[in-house]
């Protein structure tokens, strides 16, 4: 029957009708909608140090957009004919030998101390109190909804008693018949006021709609354009919200906190902890009404201040009117339309004998008076949903944070799946892996991507090396325990390179010998023979054989026989000097080299 009635009163819009803020209006799952909620706040980007300067990109690094030249096409191409699709090389046993110096327990031991050094207040650690006589106050918080042209005279008593109140202000911004500078309710003139006394101005919607009836965009219109027009009105700038007939949803709570609320009270019933478990649903008690089946008597208003004295952990309780008047003004007892109904008023009697036996709690130390927005200010602040932290923090930091490529955490670090003991991290632009053994280091980039197809940490390794730049000045490589690397240029691409292969390539003078950058990943050669091209030669490794690397006219020559699959099999022998020429062995004869003979099969 109360909805009816509300619904048609909100139709016809009498000027004196209280807008209804029915607590039995709310029937939503405060949790569902928090752990809602809470995918918003993690994907908040983190804090990060605010002064660290923007990184560069370094000139060659991997993750550069490239192409590849013509001519380095044609040497891809050329080694493209006996590139098999490479399978992960097998990762060697028991090759992590930890000497873990911090070790996850450590770690989130670390993190549990650091949260809880952010959640002590500071006057708690700064002002030690006898424990004895250690019973916290308990918060009250005075509201007034809807804007009510009452309420100037409620703000003024308030005042009166040295108290500040919080005013929900509907704005009757956008064309609204409701609220500020209406018929029934304060003006700005009499907001500005309020303010001046001390009470905090909080916001109420433009037009005070169920907001569970509108879409994301008609909720930021009524909940963020009434706050600015609040601002506009030169209200200051309101943080504390209150929803219209304690009505909201997920989105709405979104859209509250979106623009600048730092908390939003509903009209569920009872108290709520400072800081509250849902800021953008704080708990609350009904509203103080005179009607006969809801009346809210003085005595009902001193247990609920005295549930907060008496609970240990539930200390904030928000208590609102409507409107505070004598029995003379109109709209007491019916409702607008000729008809009986209950207000939401109390006498000003009424709450004069509350606000002085609240006084009195004050005085004994059992209660303190604060506005919405004071008492969420007092909460402590609590952490960052994600602060890199440990090895892995220290290493994020020192790139930049998120100003650097790495950019912004996507999640706080993990287990890496398949090494035990080692964690990980994803940011925006990369990785950070870390170990006792290898400890932090990141791969991104062309090189991340190679990393993670031949099977990332577990497939290939952890990263021994952040991505680092050649000692030629054109490419890019991660090193990988295990003797593994990725070699990046822009010509080139990422290329995997490791085992005796790139022990041969190292021993040649890595990209600075004769054969160049990696051009393929390793792949299988011929009966268990394994290879990579490269920019300028090929190396070729099998069991019995070893690794060699054949280059040049030889190895063209070679090529043209069918490479190991030809008459002469797999190289014996790297290129060699012999009087007057070169030479390579191979399984089943040799080809020498002169400049004027050029290249002979023997
Ligand atoms: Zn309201």
């Amino acid at each position: 029957m109360r909805r009816s009635r509300q619904h048609r009163l909100a139709r016809h819009r009498p000027r004196w009708v209280p807008l209804l803020d029915d607590h039995e209006s709310i029937t939503l799952a405060k949790v569902a909608m928090t752990a809602a909620l809470g995918i918003a706040f993690a994907a908040l980007p983190a804090v990060g140090a605010g002064a660290a300067a923007k990184v560069p990109l370094p000139a060659g690094d991997s993750s550069a957009t490239n192409k590849t030249s013509p001519a380095d096409t044609a040497i891809v191409a050329a080694a493209g004919a006996g590139v098999a699709t490479a399978a992960p090389a097998p990762r060697p046993a028991g090759e992590s030998s930890a000497t873990s110096q911090t070790s996850p327990a450590d770690r989130a031991a670390a993190l549990l101390r650091q949260q809880q050094a952010l959640a002590t207040p500071k006057a708690q650690s700064a002002t030690p109190q006898a424990q004895s006589a250690a019973v916290s106050p308990a918060v009250v918080t005075i509201g007034f909804d809807d804007a009510r042209e009452t309420q100037a005279n409620a703000g003024a008593i308030l005042a009166n008693y040295g108290f500040a109140g919080t005013f929900y202000l509907i704005s009757g911004g956008g064309g609204s018949t409701f609220g500020l500078d209406n018929p029934g309710f304060l003006t700005q003139a009499q907001a500005h006021t309020l303010a001046s006394e001390g009470h905090e101005i909080g916001g109420h919607t433009r037009s005070h709609p169920q907001l569970t009836t509108l879409a994301t965009a008609g909720q930021t219109t009524e909940i963020c354009g009434g706050r600015q027009d609040l601002i506009n009105d030169g209200l200051g700038t309101p943080v504390s919200f209150a929803y219209p007939y304690g009505s909201y949803d997920t989105s709405a709570m979104g859209v509250a906190r979106s623009c600048g609320y730092t908390s939003a009270r509903s009209v569920d019933n009872g108290l709520d902890a400072i800081p509250p478990a849902v800021p953008m649903a704080v708990n609350a008690f009904e509203s103080v009404t005179s009607a006969p089946n809801r009346y809210v008597s003085v005595s009902d208003l001193q247990a609920w201040v005295q549930s907060a004295e008496n609970s240990s952990n539930q200390k904030w309780a928000n208590l609102y009117w409507h409107d505070v008047v004598d029995a003379q003004h109109p709209g007491w007892g019916e409702d607008g339309l000729g008809n009986a109904a209950p207000g939401y008023e109390q006498s000003v009697a009424d709450f004069q004998t509350f606000l002085g036996w609240l006084q009195g709690e004050v005085s004994a130390g059992r209660v303190k008076v604060e506005t919405a927005g004071q008492a969420m200010a007092s909460a402590p602040t609590p952490p960052p949903a994600i602060q890199p932290y440990g090895a892995i923090g220290g290493l994020w930091n020192a790139k930049g944070g998120s100003a650097s490529f790495l950019g912004a955490p996507l999640n706080n670090e993990y287990d890496v799946a398949g090494l035990a003991g080692a964690r990980m991290e994803d940011f925006a632009g990369g990785k950070i892996y870390w170990s006792p053994g290898t400890g932090a280091h990141e791969v991104h980039g062309a090189i991340l991507g190679k990393y993670l197809e031949w099977g990332g940490p577990a497939g290939y390794g952890l990263p021994v090396t952040d991505e680092t730049t050649t000692p030629d000045g054109v490419g890019r490589f991660n090193h990988f325990d295990g003797g593994r690397s990725i070699y990046w240029t822009p010509g080139t691409g990422a290329h995997t390179v490791y085992g005796a292969i790139r022990a041969k390539w190292q021993g040649l003078g890595w990209e600075r010998s004769t054969l160049g950058y990696p051009a393929t990943d390793e792949g299988d050669g011929l009966a268990g023979a394994r290879y990579n091209h490269f920019q300028a030669g090929s190396i070729y490794w099998s069991p019995s054989i070893g690794a060699h690397e054949v280059h040049g006219a030889i190895r063209d020559t070679w090529a043209a026989l069918g490479w190991e699959h030809g008459a002469l099999g797999l190289p014996t022998s790297d290129e060699f000097a012999i009087t007057g020429g070169r030479q390579s062995d191979f399984q089943g004869g040799h080809i020498t080299w002169t400049p004027t003979g050029g290249a002979v099969v023997h």
